[in-house]
């Protein structure tokens, strides 16, 4: 990238990858892990149950509602939402923790936890996932075919606000290709903070 020398104090960054529900953020994830596993990607505690296949400590650390409890209590939580009835939330102390020992840490977690991070980290990069369009997020939010007209605009409706949410985002990536995003986002992931400042 040019020939800006990095500053001195140029820390690793946390990126938080974020989008509208149905966009795609844990294929795109997904995918970048199974070509990258050195990648350290942030795991979220939960108060959803497993689904079949899915490990305590591996996709989530499965809790019950006593001890999210705990966690937001005693300051666990870089951040935390609450999600289709269940509450999702970082532990802080592996975050940090990663990104001291100098490594690049991804968060992938929805809009409301993506604002919480700007505001407590404000290092941090905010990176957006968009749909390649309106019509193609319709199709995977609708997809399933099975449920009802009602449920389906109510959906539509929190995409759309969601979709809003852009503008509060360091960069777009469109989902287009999960090979070409997860590509970009390694990229951005790797510049350190202080890159791409004028000097
Ligand atoms: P799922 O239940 O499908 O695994 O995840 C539902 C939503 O929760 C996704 O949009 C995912 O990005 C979000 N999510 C997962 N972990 C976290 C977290 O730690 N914090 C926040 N705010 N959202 C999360």
């Amino acid at each position: 990238r040019g020939t800006t020398p990095v500053p001195p104090d140029a820390r690793p960054r946390l990126t938080v990858l974020s989008g509208p529900s149905g966009v795609g953020k844990s294929t795109v994830v997904a995918h970048l892990r199974k070509v990258h596993p050195e990648i350290w990607l942030s795991v979220s505690a939960t108060t959803r149950k497993p689904r079949p296949g899915e490990q305590h400590g591996v996709q989530y650390f499965f809790v019950d509602d006593e001890e999210f409890d705990k966690m937001i209590a005693n300051g666990e939580l870089l951040e935390w939402a609450e999600f289709a009835g269940n509450r999702y939330g970082t532990p802080r102390r592996a975050v940090l923790d990663r990104l001291e020992s100098g490594e690049p840490v991804l968060l992938e977690i929805d809009l409301q936890g993506a604002r919480q991070v700007r505001e407590s980290m404000a290092e941090a990069q905010l990176v957006f996932l968009a749909p390649p369009s309106w019509d193609e997020l319709v199709r995977r939010l609708t997809g399933r075919g099975t449920e009802a007209p009602d449920v389906i605009e109510c959906r539509l409706d929190a995409a759309r606000i969601e979709l809003a949410a852009e503008k509060e985002f360091d960069v777009t990536l469109v989902n287009t290709s999960v090979e070409g995003v997860s590509r970009e986002l390694l990229a951005l992931m790797l510049r350190r903070n202080g890159d791409g400042k004028t000097a």
